[in-house]
């Protein structure tokens, strides 16, 4: 058991309101907790910790953060209190080189899902941001480099959206539209045939990877954990489809 490589987790995590909705991304995200092996601690990249150099938490207890205004007064009551890991920060320093902080904390792309999946909040985190000084193929190298912490019982789990245009959401609209279920499939059939390097080069991904991607970050999580998987893993497609129009929920597990 101890040495059972550790799946990694690339997560649509779509609206903050997800958090406390009961929809099927919420529940799609229990389900997931109950078919994942529970680690001895997680690495999670977030979408919203989009920085200038590889950051890291690195507190025993990182504080939970609200980055998000506007929303109803229950989404400010989710408390996931994990603790952290200052073992694991130095390991991914050591793996990759990077610079502890701990004035971000845990935000709501790690927390709106993790504390669906594993509701205990018994799991240690620590939080990795997403380079901005990174190509997209520096970031597909960084994954392998975290790769061994899978053998280390880690779990890598990456959160984003493969879409996301907040410009063009639609808050009435449940589905997505043409445009964006279509790139979303696109990209979900590239990363199911292991066509990686299609996945990594975004801006060749047909007339639409503009409006789907029209800044990086919620798209290059899913490089990080591309790069964190091996020859044999296999994945597995969870919440397909997504929301408000111009957002996807579709995410992978790969083990
Ligand atoms: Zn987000």
């Amino acid at each position: 058991m101890l040495n059972k490589k550790m799946p990694v987790v690339f997560a649509g995590h779509g609206s903050p309101l997800n958090a406390i909705l009961d929809n099927r991304f919420s529940q799609g995200w229990t389900e997931m907790g109950a078919v994942l092996p529970k680690p001895k601690a997680i690495l999670a990249i977030s979408a919203h910790w989009y920085t200038h150099g590889n950051l890291i938490n690195d507190s025993d207890a990182p504080k939970q953060i609200f980055d998000m205004y506007g929303f109803p007064e229950e989404l400010y009551q989710v408390k996931y209190p994990v603790p952290g890991s200052p073992e694991l920060a130095a390991r991914v320093a050591e793996l990759i080189g990077a610079d502890v902080s701990n004035d971000w904390g845990i935000d709501h792309g790690t927390w709106s899902v993790l504390h669906r999946v594993f509701p205990d909040a018994d799991v240690p985190i620590v939080q990795l941001s997403v380079n901005h000084n990174l190509t997209a193929m520096e970031i597909f190298d960084l994954g392998q480099k975290i790769r061994p912490l899978r053998n280390e019982g880690i779990m890598i789990f990456a959160s984003g959206d493969i879409v996301h245009n907040l410009g063009m959401v639609d808050w009435d609209l449940e589905g997505c539209y043409d445009w964006s279920a279509a790139f979303d499939a696109h990209v979900q059939e590239l990363v199911k045939s292991k066509k990686y390097d299609e996945v990594i080069a975004f801006d060749k991904l047909g007339p639409d990877w503009k409006k789907a991607i029209p800044t990086p970050e919620h798209y290059l999580p899913l490089i990080y954990a591309l790069g964190a998987t091996d020859e044999a893993d296999d994945v597995k497609v969870v919440n397909e489809g997504g929301e408000l129009g111009s957002i996807t929920m579709t995410s992978f597990i790969f083990e």
